[in-house]
Formats: C-alpha cells, structure tokens, sequence
C-alpha cells in the first residue's frame, strides 16, 4: 500500500534520513523506533511532505491504482488517503470534541462520526467538552478520532501512547486493532510495548538509517 524507496531527507543543509526504505501492506501495522533524534518524526513528516525537503521514491497504492506521490503535495496527500497525527496532536483546544470532528469531515459526517464514537467509546461522553479541559489520553484519541473522520486508508501516527494512562493505551491499543482488521495500513512510532507488542514488523531507526526490522513471531 505505501512503498518506500531510498528515502533522504533534509532539513537545511543537515540530512536526517539515510536511504530509508520501507513497505506497509493493507492491514499491517508497522511500529517505528529508536532514540531521540533518530529521525521517527522526520521520517513521518517525509512520507507527509511536510517541512523539510525528501528525495527518493514513496509510492501509494489505492483503489484508484498506484501512484508516485513523492512530488505530492501535503494537502493532496492527505486527500488520497494519507492520514498523519502529529506528537503535538494540533487539536482546536477552544472548540468542542464534536466540532473537532467535523472540522474534519467530509459530506458523511453523522454517519461517520458515529463509527469513530463506537471506537472511541470515552469520546462519546466529552462531545460537549473543549479540547483543552481533557486529558492527555482523552486528546490523543480525538486527534486519532479526527483523522478517522476523513477516510485514511494509511495511518501515521507520532508516539500516541506517550505519557498516557496505561487503561487509555489499551483503549487506543484496540481501536487501532480494529482498524487493522479492517484493512488500514499503519506507522506508528511508538515506544510503548504494548501497542509494540501487536506489531507485525518492528523498525529501528538509528542516526536517521534503518538499523533493524523484525518480523512478528
Ligand atoms: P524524538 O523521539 O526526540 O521525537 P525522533 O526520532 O522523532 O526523536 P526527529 O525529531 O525526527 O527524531 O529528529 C531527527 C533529527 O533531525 C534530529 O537530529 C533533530 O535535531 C533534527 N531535526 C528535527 N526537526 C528539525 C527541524 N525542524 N530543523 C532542523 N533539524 C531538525
């Protein structure tokens, strides 16, 4: 679904990915680590066009047939099916947990909205809330709920368990499941053994190259 060809990156004159190359398939879930400043955000934001100039070859493959998106950019990416959830989650904190959502959608709203709340399930009791008066954990899932809303066929998703409680890991843990089962392909950079745990390919990013890659058992 999302193949990755000898991917460089540069912020500036500084290279922070090294001939990264890397394949999601439909319903695999693909966890990236490694140290601080290894490059997992960068390789994220690349994949994304955000930020930083990339060379190499990324191709997207969608029911409409496989494309070289590389030259893509970010907003057409996102279009085509790339839905990305940055470490900083970049939520309205002034507007509800509803209006979060719709800001998203599409013409499917309601009927989408409700999919993501049966996922989500804590959402469904905060829709009233603004973003800023939830916890970390509660913003984490709306961030993830919001991408939803625009149809993803591929998730990119920075540290989503990060400084979470363990009870709403698990929650995030499984409704990522089920977007598996349903055919999502996903990156997740993730430290968290929990969601680690359930990964089908473990990635580990060192000083910007791919340093290892291990197969679930
Ligand atoms: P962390 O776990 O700390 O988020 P990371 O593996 O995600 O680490 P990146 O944030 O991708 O690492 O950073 C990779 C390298 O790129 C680091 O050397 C970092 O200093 C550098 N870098 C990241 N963002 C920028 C930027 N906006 N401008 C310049 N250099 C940057």
């Amino acid at each position: 679904m999302l193949e990755v060809e000898k991917l460089n990156a540069f912020y500036g004159p500084a290279q922070a990915l090294f001939d990264v190359s890397l394949r999601i398939g439909p319903g695999e879930l693909v966890v990236l680590q490694g140290l601080n400043g290894a490059g997992k955000s960068t390789l994220l934001k690349a994949l994304m066009g955000l930020e930083l100039r990339a060379e190499g070859r990324i191709r997207y493959q969608a029911a409409g047939g496989a494309a070289a998106i590389e030259h893509w950019e970010t907003h057409r990416r996102a279009r085509a099916g790339l839905g990305y959830v940055a470490e900083d989650r970049r939520l309205f904190s002034a507007l509800t947990v509803r209006e979060n959502l719709l800001v998203a959608a599409g013409r499917d709203a309601a009927q989408r909205e409700a999919r993501v709340l049966d996922m989500f399930p804590v959402l469904k009791a905060l829709l009233k809330r603004p973003a800023a008066h939830m916890s970390g954990g509660e913003q984490q899932m709306l961030a993830i709920a919001r991408t939803l809303m625009t149809h993803p066929r591929v998730l990119l998703l920075d540290e989503p368990c990060e400084g979470i409680a363990p009870v709403l890991v698990e929650s995030i843990r499984d409704a990522l499941l089920s977007l598996k089962r349903e055919g999502l392909a996903m990156l997740v950079v993730e430290q968290n053994q929990t969601l680690a745990a359930r990964a089908d390919r473990l990635l580990w990013l060192v000083a910007g190259k791919v340093r290892g890659s291990r197969e679930s058992p």
